[in-house]
């Protein structure tokens, strides 16, 4: 990738659909590669790790929406509660009830999104679509006040095969579909990564999480 970071936000502001939203996945980038997204106008982003994110939530511009992309740890909930704009990976409901009850401390209502494994790959966390329709049916959401069930969140399998792919969004799609008639309240849907977000929202995506088609390649430490 050779365009500027500023250059990939103007590129992507300008392409993805109005009602599409970008987080710009900054995990493991430094502060001055959000700064410059940051500048070129981008305020929504994603961390996969509850301590990356409250560092960088410290010392960066209080306007910016942090979501938390990535599997959370129970333990954890409580450091980031106070500003998470967003949680991705809810995939079980004692993490759902850990999130409620840090938000009712913090006198806030935390926007969550349910993970649905919809990949082949065994190795992804979340919920089967089963599992999330007894969810739905129970109706054990609406009694926890500190969250806000927002959608739905899932990672395709990492495949070349474009028919797989879209299969799994198309499904993830449809089984949002499905139970948006129980909680109408619901208004996102996060598929699609720097690989297959034109697929994504092809599909019915509105909230893309991209990583390095905006920041370069992630270097990752041994
Ligand atoms: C890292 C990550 C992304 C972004 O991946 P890219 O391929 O770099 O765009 C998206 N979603 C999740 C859950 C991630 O962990």
């Amino acid at each position: 990738m050779s365009n500027s970071i500023s250059e990939n936000i103007a590129r992507f502001s300008a392409g993805l659909p109005e009602d599409v939203t970008l987080v710009a996945v900054s995990k493991t980038k430094p502060n001055s590669a959000i700064m410059e997204a940051y500048d070129a106008g981008q305020r929504v982003f994603g961390e996969n790790k509850i301590q990356e994110m409250c560092q960088k939530h410290e010392e960066l511009p209080k306007d910016i929406q942090w979501h938390m992309i990535g599997h959370v740890q129970r333990n954890k909930v409580k450091y980031m509660a106070p500003f998470v704009a967003m949680i991705h990976g809810i995939d079980t409901l004692k993490l759902l009830q850990e999130v409620n009850k840090r938000a009712l401390q913090q006198q806030r209502v935390i926007p969550c999104l349910l993970q649905v494994h919809i990949a082949t790959e065994s190795s992804k966390f979340g919920f089967s679509a089963e599992e999330i329709r007894n969810i739905f049916k129970e109706d054990s959401l609406n009694t926890l006040e500190g969250v806000s069930i927002r959608g739905l969140m899932g990672m395709a399998s990492n495949t070349p095969d474009e028919e797989q792919v879209k299969k799994e969004f198309s499904g993830l799609h449809a089984l949002y579909e499905e139970m948006k008639t129980l909680h109408p309240g619901m208004d996102t849907l996060s598929m699609g990564m720097s690989g297959d977000y034109e697929m994504a929202i092809a599909c019915g995506s509105n909230m893309v999480r991209v990583g390095s088609s905006i920041f370069g390649a992630r270097n990752y430490k041994i």
